[in-house]
């Protein structure tokens, strides 16, 4: 029998998706999903993760929840295909975490980069969370609950999935092979690795007010676009212009298809053209915006009109929501009983340990 393909992603909902999450993770679970090579797809709402960090703010994270749900059906996941849950639903996923807990040190926590970053972009640094210094172990329940191979992800997650394959790797060393070690699936296209916001400043993310929602307005899309980061040396149309660290050359790396050349901006015809253009001088930031405005228009216009259709029905999200977690429930429960009867703590359902210990007592 060839090894199951199982997949596995989820958001934390702090915020609607934005055009980051698309480019690093979204768009390759709706293509895998509609490719349909694998066995089974997961994909759910971190909950219980973004109250690491919102602990204070318990409203926050329960209005987005459905946010992200209606962000999911608009991009095309499509509950037939893959199961969408909510973590906090299922129990099953602490459990884990708790045993997970043993086999990782404090200070293997403290070198991960990314919960570095965050601590420090928190303003953590003096008083971390506990649930938050340790987000990677759970993590690593999510991901081992159901036992996924493949786990599609921006780049910032390379450093959890490393953790992640740590731990499973440890657990079943000491306990014998039960769980599964999963493999990261990056995006190609090194522009999607890490959008960086408008701003140009930091990895585009819900903290930080730096995003383009995938549910923003034509209107709010053009005020963004506008107001973009480029190149602070080109200051007259004249001047050459430079592509690295310049945002919105990266987010046409990230979005440009060569068909919108034919569409919109025949005079090129190719990236590489208008790239080549820009640096020696004769193109004015104001045309190339408008350029990626027309892409990412065409981009997120039928994503927007897609929610708008879902929007409409909201029970019907909701109870989509609650079937998806019952089914991946399931799944989580069976591992756990797995885990437990490899982890020695399955008292009750050993019938061979009773008797035997019935005997040593006898004598
Ligand atoms: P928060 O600020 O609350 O952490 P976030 O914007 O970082 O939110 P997450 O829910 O943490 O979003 O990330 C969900 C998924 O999207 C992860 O797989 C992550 O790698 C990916 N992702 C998030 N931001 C980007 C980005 N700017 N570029 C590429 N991928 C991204
Ligand atoms: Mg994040």
């Amino acid at each position: 029998m060839t090894k199951n393909k199982i997949i596995l992603t989820g958001d934390r909902p702090t915020g609607r998706l934005h055009i980051g999450h698309f480019v690093g993770s979204l768009r390759r679970r709706v293509q895998l999903q509609n490719e349909g090579d694998y066995d089974k797809m997961f994909v759910f709402i971190a909950d219980a993760q973004a109250l690491t960090d919102n602990v204070d703010n318990p409203e926050k994270v329960r209005q987005n929840v459905i946010e992200v749900a209606l962000d999911y059906l608009s991009v095309g996941l499509d509950p037939e295909k893959c199961t969408i849950f909510i973590q906090s639903q299922i129990p099953e996923l602490c459990e884990l975490s708790f045993y997970f807990m043993n086999m990782v040190t404090v200070s293997r926590l403290q070198r991960n980069p990314t919960v570095k970053t965050e601590i420090a972009m928190r303003g953590f640094d003096s008083s971390i969370p506990v649930g938050f210094f340790t987000y990677p172990v759970s993590q690593t329940a999510d991901i081992a609950a159901f036992k996924a191979t493949t786990v599609p992800v921006g780049e910032d997650q390379r450093p959890m999935l490393e953790q992640a394959t740590e731990i499973v790797r440890r657990f079943n060393f000491i306990y014998g092979d039960t769980l599964v070690e999963p493999n990261i699936l990056l995006p190609d296209n090194a522009a999607c690795l890490r959008l960086p916001g408008t701003d140009g400043k930091a990895k585009m993310s819900k903290s930080l007010g730096n995003c383009i929602y995938l549910s923003d307005t034509a209107a709010e899309l053009k005020k963004k676009v506008k107001s973009m980061f480029t190149d602070p040396l080109h200051l007259r149309v004249e001047d050459p212009g430079h592509l690295e660290g310049n945002t919105v050359f990266t987010y046409l790396d990230a979005f440009c298809e060569p068909h919108h050349f034919a569409e919109f901006w025949p005079e090129y015809e190719s990236l590489d053209a208008l790239k080549e253009h820009y640096t020696r001088g004769g193109l004015g930031d104001g045309k190339v915006k408008q350029f990626l405005l027309n892409i990412l228009e065409s981009t997120l216009a039928p994503i927007r009109e897609r929610r708008k259709e879902f929007e409409k029905d909201i029970p019907a999200v909701y109870e989509m929501l609650r079937r998806g977690t019952e089914e991946a429930r399931a799944v989580a429960a069976q591992t756990l009983d797995e885990v437990r009867r490899a982890m020695k703590i399955n008292y009750f359902d050993d019938e061979a340990l009773i008797a035997e210990q019935a005997k040593r007592f006898a004598q």
